[in-house]
Order: C-alpha cells, then sequence, then structure tokens
C-alpha cells in the first residue's frame, strides 16, 4: 500500500512536496527525502493526502526517524500560525523554529531514560551531612528525587556523593521523578500578594496579565510564586528571558528556590547535543521550568501551564531576520493555544503591552513599592551640560560626587552606551573624517587595539597617521567612548579600582563570573558600562550611577527612540540604591527641559507612557495603528528604490490601508549594500494582514537578478 503525505523543507518556498510511503507517518516525523538531487531533511506536515500531482512523479521517503518522537499538533499549529502571521514560508519557518541538530538530516539518538536518586530508609536515619552544599544536596534527596543532571544543579561535585551514598545503601533509585516544590516561606506584600493570586486564580484559563513593577519591586519572587504553584500541580512553565549571559543572578535564584525540580536552560549557547537532549526533555514533561531566550517559545511542552515573559519591552524578543518574529507575541499565543496565563512582567513595560491593558485584552498588575522595605528609590538629578566646559565628558558635579563615592567607600557606576574610545576622527584642517566604506556610518577609533572599527559591519584599517585628504599629521578624536571615560578617570583617580565593562572587554562568560564577584568583594570603585550591563544585574552597594550622554536618542528619527531612551535611563538608574544605602543619580543632558526626565525624575512610567501614547495618536504612529515594513535593498541605490516603485505601481491600495515610501533607510549603507524601506499601516488588522498579502505577491513576481527582500510584521525599527 502506498499513503502520500506532505512533507515541509528548509527551503524559502511557500510550498509542501508530497512523498509516499509504505505506511501512514505520523504528523511530525522528521523523514530524509530526495529533493532535487540531493538530500533534504523534512517534516511530516499532513499525513495520508490524495496528491493533486501525477503519482508516477511522486518519489518514495527515503528515511523515518522513527526513533525520535513526533514533533506535537500544537506545535505544527503554532508554526503554521507564526509562519502565516509573519509572511514566510511555513517549512523555513519551522526549521528556524528547531534545535540545529534536528535541521540535519541525521537520527537524533534520545539518551536512555534517566535514573532518578532518592533516600532508602537507611539513609533517612542517618545523621545530616555538615557542609551547606551537601546539606541541600541531601535534602533534595531527602523530601524528593534527582536525577543526575538535577543534582549536578546543586552540588557541581554531586556524582561523588550519589556513588558514595548509594554504596553505603543510603539511596534508592526510581525510574519515575518526584518533583518536589518546598514550600518556602516568602514574606510577600500585600501588592505581591495580590499578584500571584490573581493570576492563579486564572490557572486554567487563557489569561494574559501585564505585571508593571518599579525596579526592586520583586517580581521574581511573583514569578516564582506562581511557578511553585503551578509545578505543585503537575504543571510545566516556560520563563522567557532577554539575553541568558546576562541572567546568570536569575538563574542562581531559580536553583535555591527549585532545587529539586528539574530545569532546562534553552539558549543559543548550549552545545548542540545538550541543546537537543533539554528540547526533548521539555517536550515529555519531564523539565518542569522551561528557561529561554527567544527560540524558546517555539519548544513543545507537553503540560505548559504558565508562561512568564521578563523584561518584556526588550528588543532581543525580536528576531530581525528570516522568521521575523517576536515571541512576547508568540507567548501570548501560545498562553492561548494552552488555554493558561501568561505574564509579561517589565519595570517599563512597552506602549504596545500597555496599550492592551488600557483597553483590556490585558490585565494591569502593579508593584508599585520596593520589596525590601528599606530600599528607597533613587534620587535622580539633572545636570544642563550645555555652558559647561567638560572633562572628557565628565562635569564638574559628576567627578565631584565620583570622588566622594570613593572617599566613602561606595560604588559608583559611570553609564555610556558607546563602546570604543571616541565615535569619530577628524582632521581638524580640512574636515575629513573617516567613514566605514560598506555602511553609512562612521568608523569608531579604539586606541588600545589601534584601529578604527566599523560597529555594523565589523570592517577595521589601522589608525592612519595623517589625513588622506590633506596630509595633516595631527587627527582628532571627538567625542567620548568608554575607553576614553575609562583613561580620563584613571588619570583623575590614580588610587581607585575602575573597571570597563563591555562587549569589547567581556568575551567570555568566565570572565563575567570573576569580575562580579571582584564586585561583589568591594574590590572596585567604579564600573564603567554600556547597556550590556544595565541589563539585570543587581549590585547591592551600588549607591551613585552616572549617566555620561543621554541625548542621543532625543535627536533621533525613530518614533520609538524616547521609548528606548525612558526604558534605558529607568534600567540603569534602577541599578542604584538596592539596599539600605540610598542611591543617587546624575543624569547629564543638554535637554533638561525636555518632560520625559520629569517623568524618569518622578519614577513615573504609567504618565510617560500616558504622554507617549498620545503622542503615537497625533501622529498615527505604533501601537495605535499595525505596520508592515517592506524593506529591499541593493548594490545600487536606484535598483532597491525602483523595485519597491514598480510594486507599488501594481499595487490596489485598500481604502483603510496607509502606504508610506519607498525611501531610503534611516541607515542607508550597511555591509555594501544600499537599503530602502515602504511601510502599510492600517487601524485594522486583517485588512493590513491581506494589503501585505498582496504586495507580497507582487514582490515575489518582479523580483530580479540583485535584489533581496524581507517583510517585517510589527517592525521595531522605522
Ligand atoms: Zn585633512
Ligand atoms: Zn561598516
Amino acid at each position: 500500500m502506498t499513503i502520500y503525505h506532505n512533507i515541509a523543507v528548509n527551503r524559502p518556498i511557500e510550498q509542501l512536496f508530497s512523498y509516499a510511503h509504505a505506511s501512514a507517518l505520523a504528523v511530525g516525523t522528521r523523514v530524509v527525502v530526495p529533493f532535487h538531487n540531493t538530500q533534504e531533511v523534512g517534516i511530516v506536515w499532513q499525513s495520508d493526502i490524495t496528491p493533486d500531482i501525477d503519482i508516477q512523479k511522486i518519489l518514495p521517503i527515503q528515511t523515518v526517524f522513527d526513533k525520535e518522537p513526533p514533533l506535537p499538533p500544537e506545535w505544527i499549529q503554532l508554526i503554521e500560525f507564526a509562519a502565516k502571521y509573519y509572511h514566510y514560508p511555513v517549512g523555513a519557518s519551522a526549521f528556524v523554529a528547531l534545535p540545529t541538530a534536528l535541521r540535519q538530516a541525521e537520527p537524533f539518538r534520545l539518551p536512555e531514560p534517566d535514573a532518578y536518586f532518592t533516600l532508602s530508609d537507611l539513609g533517612r536515619q542517618q545523621a545530616l551531612p555538615r557542609y551547606p552544599k551537601q546539606l541541600a544536596l541531601w535534602n533534595a534527596l531527602f523530601s524528593g528525587s534527582l536525577n543526575k543532571a538535577a543534582a549536578r544543579q546543586i552540588h557541581t561535585e554531586a556524582h561523588k556523593y550519589l556513588q558514595k551514598w548509594q554504596e553505603l545503601g543510603y539511596l534508592k533509585t526510581t525510574d519515575k521523578p518526584q518533583h518536589v516544590v518546598f514550600q518556602q516561606k516568602i514574606n510577600l506584600n500585600r501588592e505581591q500578594d495580590t499578584a500571584v493570586k490573581t493570576v492563579l486564580q486564572q490557572q486554567n484559563t487563557f489569561a494574559p496579565f501585564l505585571l508593571w513593577g518599579i525596579t526592586g519591586s520583586g517580581k521574581t519572587e511573583v514569578y516564582f510564586e506562581m511557578m511553585a504553584e503551578v509545578i505543585a500541580n503537575g504543571g510545566q512553565a516556560l520563563f522567557l528571558v532577554p539575553e541568558i549571559n546576562l541572567t546568570a543572578q536569575l538563574l542562581e535564584r531559580l536553583k535555591r528556590r527549585f532545587p529539586a525540580v528539574e530545569t532546562t536552560i534553552l539558549h543559543s549557547g548550549s552545545a548542540k547535543m545538550a541543546r537537543c537532549q533539554d528540547y526533548f526533555r521539555a517536550m515529555s514533561g519531564q523539565a518542569k521550568i522551561v528557561v529561554g531566550t527567544r527560540l524558546a517559545v517555539f519548544t513543545p511542552i507537553q503540560n505548559l501551564r504558565l508562561i512568564v515573559v521578563d523584561e518584556e519591552h526588550d528588543h532581543s524578543y525580536k528576531q530581525d531576520n528570516e522568521l521575523r518574529y517576536n515571541a512576547r507575541d508568540l507567548a501570548v499565543w501560545r498562553a492561548k493555544q494552552a488555554n493558561c496565563p501568561v505574564i509579561l512582567g517589565s519595570a517599563t513595560p512597552s506602549l504596545e503591552s500597555y496599550q492592551a491593558a488600557l483597553n483590556g485584552r490585558y490585565t494591569l498588575l502593579k508593584l508599585t513599592q520596593r520589596a525590601k522595605a528599606q530600599a528607597r528609590l533613587p534620587e535622580i538629578t539633572l545636570i544642563d551640560v550645555k555652558r559647561q566646559k567638560l572633562d572628557n565628558g565628565l562635569s564638574s558635579n559628576a567627578l565631584k560626587l565620583l570622588e566622594e563615592n570613593i572617599k566613602n567607600d561606595g560604588l559608583s557606576l559611570v553609564y555610556l552606551n558607546r563602546r570604543g574610545f571616541a565615535p569619530a576622527l577628524f582632521c581638524g584642517d580640512c574636515g575629513y573624517s573617516f567613514s566605514c566604506p560598506n555602511c553609512s556610518a562612521k568608523m569608531v577609533y579604539h586606541k588600545y587595539q589601534r584601529h578604527l572599527r566599523c560597529h555594523h559591519c565589523d570592517h577595521k584599517i589601522a589608525v592612519p597617521k595623517s589625513c588622506p585628504d590633506c596630509g595633516n599629521q595631527d587627527l582628532t578624536a571627538i567625542g567620548i567612548g568608554t575607553q576614553r571615560l575609562e583613561e580620563t578617570l584613571k588619570k583623575r583617580f590614580q588610587s581607585a579600582h575602575i573597571l570597563r565593562i563591555d562587549s569589547d572587554t567581556l568575551s567570555r562568560k568566565d570572565d563575567w563570573q570573576k569580575i562580579r564577584k571582584a564586585i561583589e568583594n568591594k574590590e572596585i570603585n567604579i564600573i564603567i558600562g554600556t547597556q550590556m550591563l544595565a541589563k539585570g544585574h543587581d549590585f547591592e552597594h551600588l549607591n551613585l550611577v552616572i549617566v555620561v550622554n543621554a541625548d542621543g536618542s532625543l535627536y533621533s528619527a525613530d518614533m520609538r527612540a524616547t521609548e528606548h531612551l525612558f526604558a534605558e535611563l529607568m534600567q540603569v538608574a534602577g541599578r542604584a540604591g538596592r539596599a539600605e544605602r540610598a542611591g543617587e543619580v546624575l543624569i547629564q543632558t543638554q535637554l533638561p527641559h525636555n518632560p520625559l526626565f520629569t517623568h524618569i525624575q518622578n519614577h513615573d512610567w504609567q504618565s510617560f507612557a500616558d504622554d507617549e501614547l498620545a503622542r503615537r495618536q497625533t501622529f498615527a504612529a505604533p501601537p495605535t495603528v499595525y505596520t508592515a515594513a517592506f524593506r529591499a535593498d541593493a548594490v545600487k541605490l536606484q535598483d532597491a528604490l525602483l523595485f519597491l516603485q514598480n510594486a507599488v505601481k501594481q499595487f490596489v491600495l485598500p481604502e483603510s490601508v496607509v502606504l508610506y515610501g519607498p525611501a531610503p533607510q534611516l541607515m542607508t549603507r550597511l555591509s555594501g549594500r544600499e537599503r530602502v524601506q515602504l511601510f502599510l499601516e492600517s487601524k485594522n488588522r486583517p485588512v493590513l494582514h491581506a494589503a501585505v498579502t498582496q504586495f507580497a505577491q507582487i514582490l515575489e513576481e518582479i523580483q530580479t537578478g540583485d535584489i533581496r527582500y524581507a517583510i517585517d510584521i510589527d517592525p521595531y525599527e522605522c
């Protein structure tokens, strides 16, 4: 008997391909099929179909990976939704969503089922171990069961003790895990308690929540309490975070709170095979907590009962190539599919989520107090630097405060979101400045590496000795980068310990662990850091933050620049004064009267968001309208422009859709290609969707040669 199947393959073509097999295969099974003289891995998308082509031409499926459990139907639905919503081919979308090991035409060998250890009756009669980590391991074995991986999370040397205790007869093995959620006495304040109870009341329904909590208000405890309850009831929780490397502290807290609960951490840094195993552990229901970055939103989770999206405003949730999805929005869709609550948490929620809360689609929960009663919000002062003479970017007030804080053994953060020594190198005689040959951008001067580097395409050249135009040998570095700040501060405060942390100094994860220890041990006086540091790190004794230059984004043409700046400044300011010591924040600006700063000084996200939403309404900008961007690039600007212009000529613009462009993008040239874009906007999402489909078809028909293009639904850049 021959059964026909439609197979999704990893090609950017809007099509499934039919293949034959002797029996019906489950939807979601991975297979290998012959494809244009080669072999291609595929996924059974539809089983037992009636082919619409000549069956003589249908080739057989070559290999079936029948040792692997098939991807579940909910996963297929999720991919179909994402592909349709983001206008990307379904096959290619499916392969974006899979871990690397499953994108290959090789079977994945599932690991042997785990043995779980728990204390035997003899073990239960023994005296408790003395050392804290051994004791933690013992306690976990006492109240539940652990496999080796879970034991290792508690104690890195766990295998030794497991072996020893097993030899002594203190342990027995079981094939089924018992997940034990320790009841911890956590003192939640009233707001935290209300938030937890409100969410848990809706445990078995689709219920989206926006959790707005000021920095230090204890959002994490709220997440953990909800997760504890869900896991105790046999469910699984998905916990999304923007960046894994910077959430070491969160992961440590997770381990402490849930030592005997199996947790997987999915992120692009984990080894290929390990990631795939974790994927299957989530899929089978074995791992109760699934933590991960944006890609983890596609992980099949058998018994999904709760989704948390932490720092929901963060742009890392948006993928900006291939399938341009937003994991935060897909998380809400998944919660609906699974009939469970989803919590989007932030100190500065996105305007999209805030609007959804205002119009009743999401329930707004507020945490307006710092969790530690003695911790106060930092005092924020603005320094008008328009008429001040600055020392390499630093005002006299800033320098004075830094000096005092060094004397008082405090920890200061000098914040500047710009790497390198100076953002440009310039000839004072003829005005020549060094631009990247591939991009519309200046080359950044990196003094210690002795090169100029483009931060967009990574093009590097040695620092020139003279001006290529006029031969002047006296080139000037203009503007301030973190290297220059470091040099200035080291000269000024020679006995102080000053540490610069940015992606140039911080390449490996171990570096970061070492640095964190040094800071926690109070070996450092001043940290110079970029945004990378502002995300999610708490140093309890940090009591002074200097924001060197807050104005860049206020001059930007990007509609979202103010929203970013607000979130960025609140995040940086929120680093200060986490513990007993009151914090102080100094913001240097040339525009102290910008209303944004008043909201920041008042720690008032909601007033800022209300103002900003009103402004967006006036300009009919997102989130008050829905947007789709079409971006095209070519070697010649004219070719890219003409491509979109020709499409516009053939396009029938629906009544309630507005078209902007085509026009060059803000950064027109990138990596040697000229980039243009146009936008479609509408207040009606289905109408916009139909218009996008129509426009996409035209583009597909007229695309030729060197032109590349992409569709971006709900884009961030404009
Ligand atoms: Zn010159
Ligand atoms: Zn470049």
